[in-house]
C-alpha cells in the first residue's frame, strides 16, 4: 500500500514543555487515521509540524515517499487545522472563488465541493449568515477545491451541537469512500472509533498504541467468573495456559486472556477441578475502557 506520510522519531519542544516525544507512524492510501489523545496530548503540535508551520525540535517527517520537497507535497494536503476563516459579508461561493483564483483551480470545482458538504443550497448566502457547522463544512469544500491526496482535520466536530457533529462525520466518512485518505486529530474516543480505521493514541506526547481501531477493540476479552470458594478458583484458573492475569474485583474475579477460550471449555476444565462457579459472563472491552486501560498503565510508571 502506498505511503503518503511516515513520521520518524519526531520530537518537539516549547522551551521546557517536551510536547512531542520521539514519535513515529506512517499514513498509508486510502486509510482514515485518527490522532486521539486527552487536550495537551501533542496533536496540534504534530499536525503543525507536518504541514510546516510549526519547527520541529528534531526528527523528520517525508511526505509521498519522499520523492517530492515539503512546500510542493503540501499542495497534495487539504487541512484544517483552525476555526474556518472566510470574508464574512461574501458569499459561500464568492469565498470559494477567491481561493480557487488563489489555489489556480477551475470554478466548476466549486459546485462539486459544496454538493458533498451539503451546501449547494446555500451557496448564495453570506458567510455570515452559517452556523457553526455550515461553517466547517465550508472549510472542508475549500480544502478539497483541488482534489488532495489527503484531508487533514484538526477537532473536526468542536464546539457543534449533535446534529453538526453527525453531519460533519458522515461527510468525511463520505469523503474516505471517494479514497481521500484522511487524518484527523480528536479528544473523543467515539469519534475515532466510528469515523476512523486507524488510531495512534498520544498522551503527554507519547504514543500509546499505534494501529487498527478494530485491533484497539478485538482483544480476547474478560470473563467474571465466582464461585463459593474463590482461592480455590483463583488457583485453578492461575494454572490455565489461556489465562493472563486475576484481577479481584469484591466477590468476583475479573480473569483476563491472552488466548481465545470459549465459557464451555473454561467450565469444564474447573469443573475438572472441583470447582463449580456460579456466576460466568464474558466481557469484551470498550475502546472507551482500553483507552482509560492504556493512559491509566502509562501514568503509574
Ligand atoms: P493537543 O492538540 O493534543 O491538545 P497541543 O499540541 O496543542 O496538544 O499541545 C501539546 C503541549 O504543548 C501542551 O502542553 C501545550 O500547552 C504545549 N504547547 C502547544 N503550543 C505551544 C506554544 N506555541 N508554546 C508553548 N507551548 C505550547
Ligand atoms: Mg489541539
Amino acid at each position: 500500500m502506498e505511503t503518503i506520510l511516515s513520521i520518524n522519531n519526531l520530537d518537539k519542544r516549547y522551551g521546557k514543555v517536551h510536547a512531542v516525544k520521539n514519535i513515529s507512524f506512517e499514513i498509508k492510501k486510502g486509510n482514515v487515521y485518527g490522532i486521539l489523545g486527552p487536550n495537551g496530548s501533542g496533536k496540534s503540535t504534530t499536525l503543525g509540524i507536518i504541514l510546516n508551520v510549526v519547527n520541529k525540535t528534531s526528527g523528520s517527517y517525508s511526505w509521498f515517499g519522499g520523492t517530492t520537497d515539503t512546500h510542493e507535497a503540501l499542495k497534495k494536503v487539504g487541512a484544517i487545522i483552525e476555526r474556518p476563516n472566510f470574508y464574512p459579508y461574501m458569499t459561500a461561493y464568492q469565498n470559494l472563488k477567491l481561493v480557487c483564483d488563489i489555489k489556480g483551480i477551475k470554478y466548476t470545482k466549486i459546485d462539486e465541493k459544496l454538493e458533498l458538504v451539503g451546501l449547494l443550497d446555500r451557496k448564495d448566502s453570506k458567510f455570515r449568515t452559517y452556523s457553526l457547522g455550515m461553517k466547517q463544512r465550508l472549510a472542508i469544500a475549500s480544502a478539497l477545491l483541488n482534489d488532495p491526496e489527503i484531508l487533514i482535520l484538526d477537532e473536526p466536530t468542536n464546539g457543534l451541537d449533535p446534529q453538526g457533529i453527525r453531519q460533519i462525520r458522515d461527510i468525511i466518512k463520505q469523503i474516505a469512500l471517494l479514497g481521500t485518505t484522511i487524518l484527523l486529530a480528536s479528544h473523543l474516543l467515539d469519534e475515532v472509533e466510528k469515523v476512523c480505521s486507524h488510531a495512534v493514541v498520544l498522551r503527554k506526547g507519547e504514543i500509546l498504541y499505534t494501529g487498527s481501531v478494530n485491533g484497539m477493540t478485538a482483544n480476547e476479552g474478560f470473563f467474571e467468573l465466582q464461585a463459593d470458594d474463590n482461592i480455590a478458583l483463583k488457583a485453578a484458573l492461575a494454572q490455565h495456559p489461556s489465562i493472563e492475569k486475576i484481577e479481584e474485583n469484591e466477590d468476583k474475579l475479573l480473569v483476563y486472556l491472552n488466548n481465545p477460550l470459549e465459557g464451555g471449555t473454561l467450565n469444564r476444565y474447573l469443573f475438572e477441578k472441583g470447582i463449580c462457579v456460579n456466576h460466568m459472563l464474558l466481557r469484551k472491552n470498550s475502546l472507551e475502557e482500553q483507552f482509560i486501560q492504556l493512559t491509566a498503565k502509562k501514568s503509574s510508571n
